[in-house]
């Protein structure tokens, strides 16, 4: 099948991509990630990804608006509890995926997001059935997580940019500000 994967960044582009390949789908890659803060550091993962991408031959598209602004105004209700913050995060990038799948004419769409064991995989998977549900277009799921360590090992090897955080600018407090213990 005709297949628009989300695509998060380079590294997490590797297992998912060998798989669906090897499966005999037609995958293009979609870059839509107006979480990721900041700006440069959206611009270092998409370069990290585009490289990565033409080196195995996979067609690249970009959301390149970067809304941040209506990316801040659905998550900030939600800023400190990544419970509901996450799951509004996906809805945002795969809604977007998903509009594109189907006015492209791609038979389904799916996401990197699975790959990752520091997602909510079960998050992402309900958004991506309930985004399909609503655009009427299918979510192809896979649980893509036995392959992360590989993927790790592989973007090492590559000598790929790899990101210390999530995303958003409060993945990024998080990570030196566990438990609130240093204040913030
Ligand atoms: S931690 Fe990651 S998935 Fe959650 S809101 Fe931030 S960027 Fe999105």
């Amino acid at each position: 099948m005709r297949l628009l994967l989300h695509t998060c960044c380079g590294p997490c582009s590797i297992y998912p991509l060998d798989v669906l390949r090897e499966e005999g789908h037609e995958v293009s890659a979609c870059y839509c990630n107006p979480n990721i803060h900041p700006y440069r550091e959206w611009e270092k993962r998409l370069d990290t990804l585009r490289e990565y991408l033409a080196t195995v031959g996979v067609d690249l598209r970009v959301d390149d608006r970067y809304d941040l602004k209506q990316y801040l105004e659905a998550v900030l209700p939600y800023a400190y509890d990544p419970a509901r913050r996450c799951p509004t995060c996906y809805r945002i990038r795969l809604d977007e995926v998903a509009r594109r799948a189907a006015c492209e004419g791609y038979d389904a769409f799916s996401t990197t997001l699975l790959v990752s064991p520091y997602q909510n995989h079960e998050g992402v998977a309900r958004v991506g059935r309930e985004v399909a549900d609503t655009l009427g277009i299918p979510f192809y799921y896979r649980d893509f997580r036995s392959g992360w360590k590989e993927a790790v090992r592989r973007s090492r090897e590559l000598g790929m940019y790899r990101q210390g955080y999530c995303g958003c600018v409060f993945s990024e407090r998080e990570r030196y500000y566990r438990g609130g213990q240093k204040g913030g």
